[in-house]
């Protein structure tokens, strides 16, 4: 985007020199609307990055960092899915209940049955308050807090219709 515009910038100087030389005024008028052409798309270059730092930073600043490095988390290369963003609420509701998730030796998350994460990869099923306690994080691909706690309301859904 920014090469295209410099592009245009030298492409509108040639246009202006050409037009100083031959006394043609139409070179002129091509000048300006390539200046401009080149203006608007330095201005949407300059707005893209602002966007992309902005989305940088909010990453940066989300707090989840802490949580993630202390699990002694290789994160990264080799593609392990991020961690699930839990809800305190959703975390409460699945203590305790002994629902079984699935984990990956050396691998830093729990997964739900058919997670793509899980792919190829030996899984062995664990207690959710087991592979927390070992230190696991939940997978954000397939979310396996929010889907157990939704699970447990369902489970204990009143039945006082009277
Ligand atoms: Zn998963």
């Amino acid at each position: 985007m920014v090469v295209a515009a410099g592009v245009l910038v030298l492409s509108g100087l040639v246009l202006f020199a050409a037009g100083i030389a031959t006394g043609v005024t139409v070179l002129h008028w091509a000048c300006v609307a390539v200046c401009a052409v080149a203006g608007f798309l330095l201005v949407r270059a300059r707005r893209q990055l602002a966007r992309a730092a902005a989305g940088e930073g909010a990453r940066q600043g989300s707090g989840e960092g802490a949580a993630l490095r202390r699990t002694a988390d290789p994160g990264g290369p080799d593609g392990e899915p991020p961690v699930e963003q839990v809800e305190p609420p959703d975390a409460l509701a699945t203590t305790g209940l002994g629902d079984e998730v699935l984990v990956v030796d050396e691998r830093p998350r729990y997964h739900l049955d058919g997670c793509p994460g899980l792919t190829g990869r030996a899984a062995v099923p664990l207690p959710l308050d087991e592979a927390r306690a070992d230190g696991f994080t939940p997978c954000g691909a397939c979310a396996p807090d929010r889907h157990l706690a939704a699970r447990a309301r369902a489970r204990r859904v009143p039945r006082d219709g009277s």
